[in-house]
């Protein structure tokens, strides 16, 4: 069996072991004679899943008790909508920071529903930095201000919050994900689908403040009522369960690694390996202001469209797979989500020192 190395920006990489786990208790979960596929999302064995998967979430990430912690499904892009439909009940307003793509969708959809300003963007320069957003710039009675904090497509992170005073942060954190330490009560609410960092498809998180819910736009469907989820344990309906189930045992293996300060350090690891061979290399470069520079995807160029072409083509062929750039962006892209192993980064980089001697 010969496994590749999946720089796939999501769905992207789990660990071995999970999915030899997963192998394993595929026929009989835990004694239950059937798959965690087949059984009821009102059954015991499976409420003793989406439980631990939850308290699972607020032990990692250190969720204070005030907020609450929700599954869904649809994906991030659901939440495009769902954010505004539950968060635009007072002035009706709210702020948005273009950093890119998943910015740029998130507040063409939430136009739909009130008067949304454009507070900050970084498209001037192809989203390659974080701007920036005075307090002052903040709309006084908004109802949130909104950033995507992990970039995926330009590989870019916002290491300085906004200061938003009254106005709860929203942010869409679906591309780093427990990756690091990340300090919850400084948002309003926080939400990712799963299949980047911490899980296959299917899955959205949201964690949300508990006293911002219960007041949903009228015609708010009730799925997506934050609300109506909190109050029925996300399963108002059935909820995605495999992929709880995956991301459960995500969990278990974060915690098994030493948890966030533990993911951090080996994130850090391998992006730093990327970015010192970049920095030193002359052949490769990467367009991202230094001090917005993503831990997780990691962009970068050679001189010519042939070159980019070329390397593509030849790391494909070395197992080093999805690397290409968005085709917004161009050029390559390493993700290195959270179940990368640093030997993966290490690899990648051999190889790239090879290609840049040899071309
Ligand atoms: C992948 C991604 C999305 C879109 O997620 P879907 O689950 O496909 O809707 C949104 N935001 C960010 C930051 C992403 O990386």
């Amino acid at each position: 069996m010969a496994r590749v190395y999946n720089f796939s920006a999501g769905p992207s990489m789990l660990p071995e072991s999970i999915l030899n786990r997963a192998a394993a208790e595929m026929l009989d979960y835990e004694g239950s004679g059937q798959s965690v596929m087949e059984m009821s999302h009102r059954s015991k064995v499976y409420e003793g899943i989406i439980f631990a998967a939850r308290d699972l979430f607020r032990k990692i990430l250190n969720v204070p008790e005030d907020y609450e912690i929700l599954f869904f499904q649809g994906g991030a892009s659901l939440q495009f909508a769902g954010i505004p439909m539950n968060l635009l009940n007072g002035s009706g307003k709210a702020d948005y920071a273009l950093t890119g793509q998943f910015a740029t969708k998130a507040y063409n959809e939430a136009k739909k529903y009130g008067e949304i300003k454009v507070v900050a963007s970084s498209k001037d320069k192809n989203f390659t930095y974080i701007p920036k957003i005075a307090q002052a710039q903040v709309t006084p009675n908004a109802d949130y201000l909104y950033i995507c904090m992990n970039n995926t497509i330009y590989g870019t992170i916002w290491r300085d919050l906004p200061q938003t005073g009254n106005v709860p942060l929203v942010a869409d954190i679906s591309s780093c994900f427990l990756s690091e330490p990340m300090d919850v009560s400084q948002f309003g609410l926080i939400y990712g689908g799963a299949q980047k960092n911490i899980g296959p498809a299917g899955l959205t998180v949201v964690i949300v403040r508990k006293d911002l819910m219960g007041k949903a736009l009228p015609y708010t469907p009730t799925v997506m009522d934050y609300k109506v989820m909190a109050d029925n344990d996300s399963m108002y309906n059935t909820p995605p369960c495999y992929a709880i189930y995956m991301c459960k045992l995500m969990l278990e293996w974060i915690e098994g690694i030493g948890g966030l300060e533990a993911i951090k350090a080996r994130n850090l690891k391998k992006s730093s390996i990327l970015y010192d061979f970049l920095d030193s290399s002359q052949m490769f470069g990467n367009p991202v202001v230094k001090e917005d520079r993503s831990m997780m995807n990691v962009t970068f160029v050679a001189p010519t469209e042939e070159l980019n072409e070329k390397f593509i083509k030849e790391a494909t062929a070395a197992g080093f797979v999805n690397l290409k750039g968005h085709r917004s962006v161009g050029g390559m892209r390493a993700s290195i989500y959270n179940a990368m192993p640093i030997e993966g980064v290490e690899k990648l980089v051999d190889f790239m020192a090879t290609f840049e001697r040899r071309n």
